[in-house]
């Protein structure tokens, strides 16, 4: 039981782009992270983009994020309304999570 030389080449060929497609996968992730552009914080007019992520909050009630400056208001008025001009959603502390510890 012994292939051809020429078949194992092909096999061997396939598995290394198969390589090639997945490490090409990986990498279109990760840019796709990077490229995020978190904008400004409505809050605090901060770039989101220069925050640790650790600083900065999603929520699970609309797609807009913040700096940590969203709960001094919350802490001054309770819930709020999202500070993103034309959002209506309400935010409390309990819908906030950092995008990374
Ligand atoms: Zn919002």
């Amino acid at each position: 039981m012994s292939a051809p030389p020429g078949e194992i080449r092909q096999h061997e060929l396939m598995q290394s782009m198969c390589r090639i497609k997945n490490e090409m996968l990986d990498e279109d992730e990760i840019e796709m992270e990077e490229s995020d552009d978190l904008g400004k914080c409505a809050v605090s007019q901060q770039d989101l983009n220069e925050l640790p992520r650790s600083k900065v909050y999603k929520n699970s009630v609309c797609p807009h994020v913040f700096s940590d400056k969203i709960f001094t208001v919350m802490d001054a008025h309770g819930r709020v309304k999202c500070p993103q001009p034309g959002c209506n959603k309400m935010l409390s502390r309990n819908v906030m999570s950092p995008m990374s510890e």
